[in-house]
């Protein structure tokens, strides 16, 4: 019998099952289908939980407007929903008077995406806020924080499923058709092979969207962009931190900089390192804990000999190729494609986890 919904997103990541909590309490009757046997499996269960305070971003990006905006929505779902969070708030610091020029590069950056709360912080003021730091100049974010990731699944998950939302796992989608008439004919593997139709489609796919969308004929193969996969590689500290707050260094080219966070148990770990790889490869290589010592000890000279263990790692979804800019975020709505009812989401790396909420709003609205 052929099946038929309004609405289908792919991928129960955060990003999915943000959009489709946003959907099914818009009335539409939503099928969440996921390739995996729960909700973030990938990415979303692999980062660091930071809710970013919007600092690092072009003026004027989806990265910068949905992270801020995406912050405040976050925060207030927390404290409603009794989500675990803490608003520690983040340091970042020059450890050398060259990267002192790039702390008011970022301040600037920030004030002009609406972050208004950073303060800078002299030398003296930030060793008195963390001693065991070596600092030049640093910005104090106090609206920087950490959340569990898992905890927010779960609530969205479950305000999706309460709005009538339906799951299907061990389902992932294998490619699809777009209709002359309008809507979609999608086919999923899995134990059952099945094909179904739908009006809306959302693609929510994390690192297997570009790939997802070359799959959908109809799907103007030009509009989809390329995939890279950069690795971030965790290490976690043997012990307690000497540390309050997060602690990052001036960024680095694909990435933050191997940065100091801290786990609601207040444990401490360090990452992400930037890793271009091929294919989807979990496992974290001790070895790399040699790039790690030195990185750290730019900010934290003190770091025990012998006190990183391999920890974790992510896989963010990139869309721009080792050496060039970080691209934006592409929500990609039927104005960038052409074809109605369809939403491709690519290159929802961080700060996605923060944004989530905002990202799930606005990709509303191009379908709306
Ligand atoms: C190392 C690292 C650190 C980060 N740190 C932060 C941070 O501190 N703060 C922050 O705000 N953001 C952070 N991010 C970004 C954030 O984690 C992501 O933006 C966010 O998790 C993306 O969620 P998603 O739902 O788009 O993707 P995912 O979580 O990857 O979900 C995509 C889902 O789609 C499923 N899927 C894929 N293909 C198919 C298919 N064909 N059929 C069905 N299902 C399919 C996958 O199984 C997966 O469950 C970080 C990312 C990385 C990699």
């Amino acid at each position: 019998m052929a099946y038929d919904v309004d609405c289908v997103v792919v991928g129960a990541g955060v990003v999915g099952l943000a959009l489709a909590r946003e959907r099914a309490l818009a009335g539409r009757e939503v099928l969440v289908a996921e390739a995996a046997k729960g909700i973030g499996t990938e990415t979303s269960s692999r980062n660091s939980e930071v809710i970013h305070a919007g600092l690092y971003y072009p003026a004027d990006s989806l990265k910068a407007r949905l992270c801020v905006e995406g912050k405040a929505m976050l925060y207030a779902y927390c404290a409603e929903r009794g989500i675990a969070h803490r608003r520690l708030g983040k340091l970042l610091v020059a450890s050398s008077p060259a990267q002192v020029g790039v702390i008011d590069e970022i301040i600037a950056r920030g004030n002009a995406n609406g972050v208004t709360d950073l303060v800078r912080l002299t030398k003296a003021e930030a060793l008195a806020m963390e001693p065991a730091l070596n600092v030049e100049a640093a910005i104090h974010s106090p609206s920087t924080g950490i959340v569990d990731s898992h905890a927010l699944m779960l609530a969205l998950q479950g305000d999706a499923q309460n709005a009538g939302a339906a799951f299907a796992f061990a389902t992932p989608m294998t490619g699809g058709r777009v209709r002359p008439a309008g809507g979609f004919e999608l086919d999923f593997g899995g134990e059952e092979a099945m094909s179904l139709t739908c009006r809306e489609l959302v693609i929510a796919a994390g690192n297997g969207a570009p790939g997802l969308a070359r799959a959908i004929e109809g799907v103007p193969e030009a509009t989809v962009p390329r995939a890279y996969l950069a690795k971030g590689n965790y290490f976690t500290l043997r012990g307690r931190p000497p540390f309050s707050r997060l602690v990052y260094p001036v960024p680095e080219p694909g990435g933050l900089g191997i940065h100091l966070t801290l786990d609601l148990g207040g444990q401490a770990r360090f990452g992400p390192d930037v890793e271009w790889v091929e294919s989807m490869d979990y496992p974290v290589d001790p070895r790399r804990a040699e790039r790690f010592y030195p990185a750290i000890r730019h900010y934290w000279p003190d770091l025990p000999e012998g006190s990183l263990e391999p920890g974790y790692s992510g896989i963010r979804p990139k869309i721009a190729a080792p050496g060039e800019p970080a691209a934006d975020f592409r929500i990609d709505g039927p104005e960038a494609h052409g074809v109605p009812g369809l939403v491709a989401l690519y290159g929802i790396e961080s700060p996605g986890l923060t944004a989530s909420l905002a990202i799930a709003r606005y990709a509303a609205q191009l379908l709306d």
